[in-house]
């Protein structure tokens, strides 16, 4: 596999921070192309020999806005228990439902645009349906759970300019923890 050459913005810069516009189909071919890189750069970053031939830090999710182009689309690659991936490219997503029961990541959230250690409780809804759009402008809905429901609810964060670290007390940063299930 070759790495394909996109640059991931930093927490500091300004556009993170920003909230996204809405894609209109026809969708451009280099934007299409971009999320399939998009896709295989997570892959490669999840694969021991890539991260440590090109020194990546694994991650499973990118918004359109992490590599510059603030428009509400997201990438999710997720890998399975016998080391395939499933791939999901998400646009215009509106969340329909989730579930009352909240969750948080034991370990703490990651993202490829922080690029420091932040410990801290990231509460999540435990299942979300969404409805979104495919890259050639196909309307489905999709229902996650667990980990997959926390990377689109962190995904969906960056179409409105929300990192994962603004959900975090600084002061407080376990607070609440008896009231959510840990995965
Ligand atoms: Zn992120």
């Amino acid at each position: 596999m070759k790495l394909p050459d996109i640059k991931i913005l930093d927490e500091k810069n300004k556009l993170l921070h920003k909230k996204s516009s809405e894609i209109t189909f026809p969708m451009d071919e280099s934007e299409k192309k971009l999320l399939y890189d998009m896709l295989t750069y997570l892959e490669m970053s999840q694969i021991d020999e890539y991260t440590k031939k090109y020194n990546l830090r694994p991650g499973m999710g990118l918004a359109f806005v992490q590599v510059g182009v603030p428009k509400r689309a997201f990438v999710i690659c997720s890998e399975n228990d016998d080391k395939t991936f499933d791939k999901y490219i998400i646009i215009n997503p509106q969340i329909v439902s989730m579930s009352e029961e909240m969750i948080y990541v034991g370990e703490g959230e990651g993202c490829l645009s922080v690029n420091r250690e932040v410990d801290g409780i990231v509460p999540r809804h435990a299942r979300i349906t969404v409805n979104a759009f495919d890259e050639n402008g196909k309307e489905f809905t999709i229902r996650v759970r667990e980990d997959l429901a926390v990377a689109f609810q962190h995904e969906i964060d960056h179409l409105n300019g929300i990192l994962f670290t603004d959900h975090i007390d600084p002061k407080c940063p376990f607070k609440d923890a008896d009231k959510m299930r840990e995965i």
